[in-house]
């Protein structure tokens, strides 16, 4: 199939941060661009030509999405797939609904991990609250994210915390005692073409990605073995477009894979400004069809902070501390509210001063709360 030509309409299944900075990729290579949402004040719906306002499980509204576009692609894995394979019969949809089958409830990912012999912790379907060696983490089969419907089982008598998150069904996973979390982002094109990104180290908190650098401070044969890896999943997967695998680095070098994400990702953030090509710009590539960008970091080195909602506790940030620092740049997503724990924009810092930016995040945020 051709490319996309320059002027048709890509559209967005999801309006949040994600949708924004691909509708905002897709707008300077030259396309026009739609999204669907449940919120018109939504990220991307506030920049992209063709906002519709509707819920992504709703199928009208994903057939209105589909008729205002000539190219549809998606920001978020949640959508039901029977919404996603309407919309695909309207028009060419990356990634195909069958990935999302798959990736969309934690049970069927691992089982597919388990059966292309990806290696991860020990898991299985979480039915009662109890019978698990602990420590474990018990979390909801769909609508996790950001850490949300999980609970960690340290020991057998922390068995009643998991009341609630186990009224949805559940997968229990046992816990990792990892060196590092990394993830390797990648995108692979129409063709099968793939183009890797450095792989990126992460810091999480309370579930939540905080802090991002790449590349990892990690030997180089345990990158190219992370990269080999999720190029694997990829093409096991048969995904078109950016995606992200999560993974684990263990004490002993080894890797186990946490989880996979079907669409650019936080922790690809760094790109935007870090790399030739952000994985925004990448993933319009990969799903318009034209040639997949350079991933090279453009200064060696690049680190990203996120913003959560509970930096506005006391108001507006002092947005004066980053403004003074030269070379970061500041992402705000355009959230009409800031709720604690929701992602209300990044900041990025390339070069020599990325790593040391990582180190001193903490103080940083400490300093935009005022
Ligand atoms: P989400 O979809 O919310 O990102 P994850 O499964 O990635 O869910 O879990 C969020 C974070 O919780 C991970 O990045 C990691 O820090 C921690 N975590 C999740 N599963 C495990 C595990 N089995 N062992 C140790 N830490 C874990
Ligand atoms: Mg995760």
């Amino acid at each position: 199939m051709e490319p996309l030509v320059r002027g048709k309409t890509l559209g967005i299944f999801g309006g949040g941060q994600l949708g924004r900075l691909i509708a905002e990729a897709a707008k300077s290579l030259g396309y026009r661009t739609a999204a669907l949402d449940a919120s018109a004040s939504s990220p991307a719906l506030q920049v992209v030509d063709i906002p519709i306002v509707g819920a992504v499980e709703d199928a009208d509204a994903a057939l209105k999405l589909a008729e205002a576009s000539d190219l549809l692609t998606l920001e978020w894995e949640l959508i039901p797939v029977k919404v996603l394979e309407l919309a695909a019969k309207a028009r060419p949809l990356y990634p195909a609904p069958s990935v999302l089958g798959v990736i969309q409830d934690r049970l069927t990912q691992k089982n597919f991990l388990r059966k292309h012999g990806f290696p991860q912790t020990p898991f299985g379907e979480a039915t009662t609250a109890a019978g698990w060696k602990h420590p474990v983490i018990i979390k909801r089969r769909t609508q996790g994210y950001d850490g949300k419907g999980q609970c960690r089982l340290d020991r057998e008598s922390d068995a009643p915390k998991a009341a609630e998150v186990l009224k949805a069904p559940c997968v229990w996973e046992k816990l990792v005692d990892f060196k590092a979390e990394i993830s390797v982002i990648l995108a692979r094109g129409r063709d099968g073409a793939t183009a890797v990104f450095p792989v990126a180290e992460n810091l999480h908190r309370g579930g939540v990605l905080h802090a991002t650098r790449a590349p990892a401070r990690i030997p180089r044969d345990t990158a190219a073995k992370a990269v080999a890896l999720a190029q694997r999943i990829a093409e096991a997967l048969g995904h078109t477009g950016v995606m992200a695998v999560e993974m684990f680095l263990l004490h002993d070098e080894s890797l186990l894979v946490n989880e996979i994400a079907p669409r650019v990702h936080n922790s690809g953030h760094y790109s935007l400004g870090g790399c030739a090509t952000s994985q925004f710009e990448q993933h319009v590539r990969a799903v318009c069809g034209l040639p997949l960008g350079s991933t090279d970091l453009i200064e060696g080195k690049a680190s990203m902070v996120n913003l959560l909602g509970d930096l506005w506790a006391n108001g507006e940030p002092r947005w004066k501390t980053l403004d003074a620092i030269p070379g970061a740049k500041l992402h705000l997503y355009g959230k009409p509210d800031a709720r604690p724990g929701r992602k209300m924009g990044h900041y990025t810092v390339v070069g020599a001063a990325a790593d040391a930016e990582f180190e001193r995040a903490d103080e940083r945020l400490k300093a935009l709360r005022g």
